[in-house]
């Protein structure tokens, strides 16, 4: 990608070194149920959020003031974050609506949100109660080694794909989704998640789209992203031993296909994985 220069957001909350606070606190407090939180990966990040105790003081929370500079891995997510921002406004506009830009926290090990506390393990996230991205940079090198999934579009993939579910936050999507996922069986709300997910995806390619037309892509980096959606399947990150009704998130192939189909059309409308039933 060619993101050097590109202009940066400054809705970026940089809560490196803060710490969580209220992490680890061990059964003492009440339990948040968070059921609003949607992560990249198939992981459950219920299984994943940890007990939070009701008394303890919010963890402080710094005012986004964009990626510090000498700081080439921070900067990179804001200038993606800023193309981001750029490309839904414009979106958003020419269909007659107000986008909300979200902010975007860096964090390291563990973080609080309105959705409650998690750890790095869960990956980045999106917490629509308080329409924040939350990414701690070491997932990337994980995309990396655990997934084989490296490159700087991959990077910008995931990051795409958490503001698509911020774009589906403002459009009301995943309010309708929660509710109808309260009147299923557990097979039924993990449909409605895998079309959440695959949506997000599509989304992400939407904003690759046009980041291609602006020329900041390179060669090759359309097969990277690809290979990130298909590296973070739930067929492939299962090993091929869950059954097709516990995925969240898609398979492999689904996934890849809705990311392509975003890079390939540029045109929200393109991605009603709602609509299609042979998502
Ligand atoms: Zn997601």
């Amino acid at each position: 990608m060619r993101w050097e220069g590109g202009r940066r957001s400054t809705n970026i909350e940089d809560r490196r070194g803060l710490g969580a606070g209220t992490i680890g606190a061990g059964g003492l407090g009440t339990v948040l149920l968070v059921l609003a939180v949607s992560c990249l990966t198939g992981t459950n990040p219920l299984a994943l959020l940890q007990m939070v105790e009701e008394n303890q003081p919010a963890q402080t929370q710094s005012v986004p003031t964009g990626a510090p500079t000498n700081d080439p891995a921070a900067e990179f997510v804001s200038v993606v974050l800023g193309d981001t921002e750029e490309t839904w406004n414009r979106i958003f506009a020419s269909a007659g609506r107000e986008y909300r830009e979200p902010v975007l926290v860096l964090f390291e090990g563990a973080v609080r949100s309105a959705c409650g506390s998690a750890s790095s393990a869960s990956g980045p996230f999106y917490c629509p109660a308080d329409q924040k991205v939350y990414l701690d940079l070491s997932f990337f090198r994980e995309l990396d080694r655990r997934f084989g999934a490296p490159g700087d579009f991959a990077a910008a993939y995931v990051i795409a794909h958490e503001v698509g579910h911020h774009v589906q936050n403002v459009l009301g999507i995943n309010r309708e989704v929660n509710q109808a996922q309260q009147g299923s069986n557990r097979a039924g709300a993990n449909a409605l998640s895998v079309q959440l997910e695959l949506q997000a995806d599509c989304l992400a390619g939407v904003w690759g789209h046009h980041a291609n037309r602006k020329q900041l892509l390179d060669q090759g980096d359309v097969e990277e992203g690809l290979a990130a959606a298909a590296a973070i399947g739930d067929d492939r990150l299962t090993g091929g031993r869950a059954s097709p009704e516990s995925f969240t998130h898609g398979t492999s192939e689904q996934r890849a296909r809705w990311l392509r189909q975003g890079l390939q059309t540029g045109d929200f409308n393109s991605c009603d994985t709602f609509r299609n039933t042979t998502y």
